[in-house]
Parts: structure tokens; C-alpha cells; sequence
């Protein structure tokens, strides 16, 4: 594990503009520097990079973090890699772990880097890949060359109830149950989740390794084990293979969505690069908003089964809303009994290729399932179809597309286009007016937590001063507030929380979309003095403190709306009395 005073050291002596500029092209404007974002597709720089506050942040796809961050998300390099090469690059030694006293080691536990453990179990797992012939005599036959396994880092979990203790010999260290490497048995016994499996690690898209999915050798079950949702690893957030996959995602203009994590790396093994896995769960939006920022079309594979179909059509309904007329979405379904994996090295590339070529249509897949539900013969089972078409037309985000699926089902219907709209009630304008998933770069919000959020960052200690229970407990920046103060509380020193160590932080926090773009408001659009902004922290300090509280102000809304029961009506008029006979 990296000394975190070694960290600091390192980022102060680095500049992030020359480790960000050997790969952007960045441009001086003003204080800060600006380029063409690397994490996502755009033709206007909204990449910005902060020389005086050592960070960067994207206004189009929120991408933030330091110059470690950078290189991971960037390079594809693990933590302690990207702290290797910046140290390099800077001339600097990474000192070697020193071991520390008990009663240090039981102060620090809790602030385990759950990060740098799952980068040690995954070099574990990579050199034990290297000393099991079964293993690598598997990925072989799979047709994987070692250039491949080591692109994705695959390794082996040995078939050892506690393999993991050579790696950690602190093996009761509680972090490994918490990051799901280890087991806690109902007999307080701990043994290995992961054991003679092949093990595929899972990246979080700044490159850190953040979960496992690992597959059997022979026909055990389950067939594959991904590791559980942990702090680091929230299934419906994340794809297998991102990292390794932007680049040639940017390159074809192309995401393939398949189902297994041997599907994408033998895809990549025969040149489709451009192909990431969901996690076993269903399609989310998360997932497609993210694929759509970086991809000109999206291409699901699904099974041609039942369950291949049923998947499909989740996937369909999370997109239809999300996909603007300029990026496409597709739906591939392979024959009976293949999957991407079978399928690409039977019949190669091409073969591959021209079936992507010829996946179906969103809204050919939406009509298709639609008129197998209803029989268009009969008065009856057009109504039927109209109806059932209702909610999935008015989710299309799409104008031009909507058009074109509303001009198909009168068709089908055998009604006149306005009747369709009628029926379908689409109101005149689209009603997902946006075009794009949610932009890190939306409006800003004006609540008071907003903006005494956007201050604190001036100074991290004044997050202290704030009293959770005068926000606004539903909205998100006063979550994001609460855990910038539970960060700080943490912090060993909190005078040492410069921007460039904060931003590292927060990518890793619950609320890291709201606090990077409170960071950047502060430094990018307010460009506050810390002076300047602790004195108007202070004031909106004193502003939080008068405001209603917000139990009077939802009782006072039920009861102008006219919901109140009668027992709120009565606490209302005694709480309005009680104002009364206060006032001077
Ligand atoms: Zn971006």
C-alpha cells in the first residue's frame, strides 16, 4: 500500500497540465486550460483543467479527478501503477510498505483502502494464472493468447479454501469481507469467495479494479460468480471491459452490449474491440447513458431464447427514452444455441460484422413485438395494439424517429396519423425535450445546500460548521454535503485536503456527481477566493439557520393543497398562532 504522505508529496511535485497534455491537446484560457474531453465523444472542448487546483472536470460527461486519476481512467492503469509511472515520470521512489504497530494498524482500520486491496488480490490472481497449467491449457483452448489475458488482466483464484492468505497475511483483516474477496461462514469460519475459477476483473471507468467475475473451468456451478455489490462495486452502474474497449469504441463509432465477460474478451481476441458486458443484471439507464456518450450506435446481443428476449425488450425500454435520432440503437439476436463467444470463433470477424450490420432496429424490434401480441385482423386487436403501443411511443426521446414509429402504427392500425396521435395522446412537442442523457453540465441548482456546497470546497473544514438537520433532507446536494463533512471528519489532517486530494476522493464517493460538480462550480464558473468564499459560506450559514424548518414548510404545503388531515390542520393553526403572539 502507497503512504498517503507519499501520495501528497507526489501530487504536489507533478503538474497535472503536463500529464493530462501528453494525451490531450489542451488549450490556455484564462486561468485554466481546455481540450476535447477523452472520456466522452464532443466537438467543443468542455474539458477543463485546473493548473493552480491540480484537477480536471469534464462540463459534458462529468469525468473528474486528479492527475493519478487521470492516468487511470486515461492509461487503463491500475492505482498503484498510475502512482508508479507519475513517481517515475517525476523522479521519485515509491517507498516499499512498511508493516505498522498493532495498535497503528487497528487506528488505520478503518480507513483500509479497499482500492489497493482488490489491485493486490488481482496481481495475486494474475501470478498464480502464470503457475496452473490447467488454467492457462483453458484459455488456450478458448483460443486466448497471453497478449489478451494480460490486456484484461485475467488471472486464476487456486483451488484453496483460504489461497488468499499468501496474499494477505492479515486474512481477518474485516476490509477483505468487505470488498467481498473473502467469506465470513455462518461459523465465524472465513474462506475464499473465488476458488479454481478463472478470475476476469472488473474496472471502474478511471481503471481501478473494483470487483471480480469469475468463471469455472469445467461444468461446476455456478457457471460464472461475480463478486458482490460493495462499496467499490455497484452492479447497475458499471460494464466488464470499458476501459479496455473506449478506444475502440471511439474508432468504430460502435458499442456492442453483450452478456458475458467471455463473450467480450474473445470478441477483442478476434478484433472486435468494441464490445462491454453488463454484470448479470438487467440493462439501466446508467448503463446506457454512459455507452451513448462515448458511441455513435449501441448494439445489444441477446440470445435468440426466451430469456435472450426478454432482456431485449429491457433493454429497448431503458433506451427508448435515452437514445437521441443521431445515435441508433440496435437489437442482435444470434442463433439458437450460439453465443458471441461461439459464434465469432466459428465463423470469424466478418461473419461477426455483417450480422451487426443487419441487427434489427429499435423500432423494428418495437413493432414486431407489439403486433405479436395483438391480431391486426380484427377491430379489437388493433385497439389492443394501439393501446399497448400508448406508453412505449410516448417514451421515445427521439422527435424524427417518433414520427416515423407513429406513421407506422396508423399504418398497422389502419388509422390516419393524427387519429394515432390522438389515440396514442402525444402531446405537440416531444415530451423528453432533451436529447441527451442528463449532463453533468445541467443548470446549476439554486438551493442554499447547493451553493453552500459549491463554497465549502474553498475551505473543506467549514463543511463542519453545517448542521445535517437544517437540510432539505431530499435533496441531493445536501447528501453530498453530509458526506463531504463525513469525509473531512476522516481526513487524518484536513488541512492537508487540498483540491487535487479532495478530487481523488470524492470520485470515490456515494455522491460523486454531485460533489465534482460542486468542486468544479467553485473553481470553473464562481472563481471565488477562499476568503471570499468562507465569508459567504458564513452568510448562507446564518441564511440556513433562519429558513422554515423543513417539517413546517411540507406541513404548510399539505395544507394549502388541501391534504392536510385534520390533526395536521390543527398543528398548523396552533404553529401559526404561536407566530403571531411571537411576533414584536
Ligand atoms: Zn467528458
Amino acid at each position: 500500500m502507497i503512504p498517503e504522505s507519499f501520495k501528497q508529496d507526489l501530487l504536489n511535485r507533478v503538474d497535472i497540465v503536463d500529464v493530462v497534455s501528453r494525451y490531450v491537446q489542451l488549450k490556455k484560457g484564462g486561468a485554466n486550460y481546455l481540450g476535447l474531453c477523452p472520456f466522452h465523444n464532443e466537438k467543443t472542448p468542455s474539458f477543463t483543467v485546473s493548473p493552480a487546483k491540480q484537477f480536471y472536470h469534464c462540463f459534458g460527461c462529468g469525468a473528474h479527478g486528479n492527475a493519478i486519476g487521470f492516468l487511470m481512467a486515461h492509461a487503463g492503469l491500475g492505482y498503484v501503477e498510475a502512482v508508479k509511472e507519475l513517481a517515475s515520470s517525476a523522479g521519485m521512489q515509491v517507498p516499499e510498505f512498511q508493516p505498522r504497530s498493532p495498535e497503528d494498524a487497528a487506528r488505520r482500520e478503518r480507513e483500509t483502502d479497499l482500492y489497493a486491496l482488490m489491485d493486490s488480490a488481482m496481481e495475486f490472481y494474475r501470478a498464480e494464472l502464470k503457475k496452473s497449467p490447467r488454467a492457462i491449457a483453458y484459455l488456450k483452448g478458448r483460443g486466448l493468447t497471453g497478449e489478451i489475458a494480460a490486456r484484461f488482466r485475467i488471472g486464476y483464484a487456486p483451488d484453496d479454501w483460504q489461497g488468499l492468505r499468501a496474499a494477505f497475511p492479515q486474512y481477518e483483516d474485516k476490509a477483505l469481507v468487505e470488498c467481498g474477496l473473502v467469506v465470513q461462514g455462518e461459523e465465524g469460519k472465513r474462506y475464499d469467495r473465488f476458488r479454481d475459477r478463472i478470475m476476469f476483473p472488473i474496472l471502474s471507468a478511471r481503471g481501478a479494479v473494483i470487483g471480480f467475475g469469475g468463471r469455472v473451468l469445467g461444468d461446476g456451478e455456478p457457471k460464472y460468480l461475480n463478486s458482490p455489490e460493495t462499496p467499490l462495486f455497484e452492479k447497475g452502474r458499471e460494464v466488464y471491459g470499458l476501459v479496455q474497449a473506449r478506444d475502440a469504441v471511439r474508432a468504430a463509432g460502435r458499442a456492442l452490449v453483450v452478456e458475458g465477460y467471455m463473450d467480450v474478451v474473445a470478441l477483442a481476441q478476434f478484433g472486435i474491440g468494441y464490445a462491454v458486458a453488463t454484470l448479470g443484471t438487467a440493462t439501466t439507464p446508467v448503463h446506457v447513458a454512459k455507452l451513448l456518450r462515448l458511441a455513435d450506435e449501441l448494439v445489444f446481443c441477446f440470445d435468440g431464447d426466451a430469456a435472450g428476449r426478454k432482456a431485449a425488450w429491457r433493454a429497448l425500454e431503458v433506451s427508448l427514452p435515452l437514445a437521441p435520432d443521431s445515435k441508433p440503437v440496435r437489437f442482435l439476436f444470434l442463433p439458437e444455441r450460439d453465443d458471441p463467444d461461439s459464434y465469432v470463433r466459428a465463423h470469424g470477424k466478418d461473419a461477426f460484422e455483417r450480422l451487426l450490420r443487419e441487427a434489427q432496429t429499435l423500432s423494428g424490434f418495437l413493432l414486431a413485438e407489439l403486433r405479436a401480441q395483438s391480431d391486426l385482423a380484427t377491430p379489437e386487436g388493433r385497439a389492443r395494439f394501439l393501446a399497448a403501443a400508448k406508453p412505449h411511443v410516448q417514451r421515445i426521446a427521439a422527435g424524427g424517429l417518433r414520427l416515423q414509429v407513429v406513421k407506422e402504427v396508423a399504418e398497422l392500425a389502419r388509422v390516419s396519423q393524427q387519429e394515432a396521435e390522438r389515440l396514442l395522446e402525444l402531446p405537440g412537442a416531444p415530451i423528453y425535450a432533451r436529447q441527451a442523457p442528463a449532463r453533468a453540465g445541467a443548470p446549476l441548482p439554486l438551493s442554499l445546500e447547493w451553493k453552500l456546497l459549491a463554497r465549502a470546497f474553498a475551505r473543506p473544514e467549514l463543511a463542519l460548521e453545517v448542521d445535517p438537520a437544517l437540510l432539505g433532507a431530499e435533496l441531493p446536494e445536501s447528501q453530498a454535503l453530509i458526506e463531504l463533512r463525513a469525509l473531512v471528519e476522516q481526513a487524518p489532517d484536513p488541512a492537508r485536503l487540498t483540491d487535487s486530494v479532495l478530487a481523488e476522493l470524492i470520485e470515490r464517493a456515494a455522491h460523486r456527481e454531485v460533489l465534482s460538480r460542486a468542486q468544479a462550480a467553485l473553481n470553473f464558473e464562481l472563481r471565488l477566493g477562499a476568503d471570499e468564499a468562507q465569508s459567504e459560506f458564513r452568510e448562507l450559514l446564518a441564511a440556513l439557520e433562519r429558513r422554515e424548518p423543513e417539517a413546517d414548510r411540507a406541513l404548510r404545503q399539505r395544507v394549502l393543497k388541501g391534504v392536510a388531515t385534520a390533526d395536521e390542520r390543527r398543528r398548523f393553526e396552533e404553529k401559526m398562532n404561536a407566530a403571531h403572539r411571537n411576533r414584536p
